[in-house]
């Protein structure tokens, strides 16, 4: 069973920064993830919580990836084998912090991954999105919320999720066996940003810049709860850290 425990703070808050574009390329996201970001970030989904479900997911694969890699190739441990997800709430910054020490990505798997519906659950939405709707999901805002919602709950939207309760998400991310890691950033409109990222920690580092309407999710006990109700049955350990801000 996952516990969540407190630990010393080990990260810097993250400053609040626009969105420079001074090293990074652009890429468009793919249409159907546009759709899906769009309708995330519009939604009056009740359990907008759910987001940190996937995110812990996620890294939660990520970790079991680097652990069976390394049964074959034991130095990609490194001496970082204390597999673990840390979230850590900046209150200052309004930013959270989801962070793994497992496989990562590199700048093609970012890309392809964090760009495209590769999954098939998530394909599934958008179809049904589609047929219910006549192609777009998110012209009506009536009626509309309460169907997506549905289907929110329905498929699982994977990392998209977090764009429900982020104006602007950044994913820092570095393999193993990589010297330079990469940032990803969104604000979930049309496209995101790759630079390379000089000093990114093995795994991946998904920042959070909430919404001001979604702060409950810096409160440690609001992070407890949800993590309780939703990833209980997740053999890695969660540590909440204290509040960097
Ligand atoms: P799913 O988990 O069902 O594949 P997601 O939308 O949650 O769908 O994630 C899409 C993909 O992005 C994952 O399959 C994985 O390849 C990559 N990914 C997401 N989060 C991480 C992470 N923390 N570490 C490494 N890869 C990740
Ligand atoms: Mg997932």
């Amino acid at each position: 069973s996952s516990h969540i425990a407190p630990r010393v703070p080990s990260s810097p808050g993250e400053s609040e920064e626009v969105m420079a574009e001074t090293n990074g390329e652009r890429h468009a996201f793919q249409a159907e993830v546009s759709k899906l970001l769009g309708l995330m970030a519009n939604s009056l989904y009740r359990d907008k919580e759910i987001f940190l479900r996937e995110l812990i997911s996620n890294a939660s694969d990520a970790c079991d990836k680097l652990r069976y890699a390394a049964i074959t190739q034991p130095d990609l441990l490194g001496d970082d084998a204390a597999l673990a997800v840390t979230i850590t709430p900046d209150s200052k910054s309004g930013v959270l912090v989801v962070a793994d020490n497992g496989i990562g990505m590199n700048r093609e798997e970012l890309i392809d991954n964090l760009g495209t519906i590769a999954r098939s659950g998530t394909e599934a939405f958008v179809k049904q999105m589609a047929e219910s709707h006549g192609g777009d999901g998110q012209d009506e805002q009536d009626g509309q919320d309460g169907f997506a919602a549905g289907l929110i709950g329905q498929f699982g939207v994977g990392f998209y999720s977090c764009f429900m309760v982020a104006k602007r998400v950044e994913v820092v991310t570095r393999k193993p066996d990589e010297a330079e890691g990469w940032r990803w950033r969104s604000d979930g409109t049309g496209s995101f940003s790759i630079a390379p990222e000089a000093d990114a920690a093995r795994g991946t580092r998904i920042e959070l810049h909430l919404r001001k309407d979604d702060r409950e999710f810096l409160e440690p006990l609001r992070i407890r709860t949800v993590v309780k109700a939703y990833s209980d049955h997740i053999g890695l350990p969660i540590w909440l850290e204290n509040d960097s801000g």
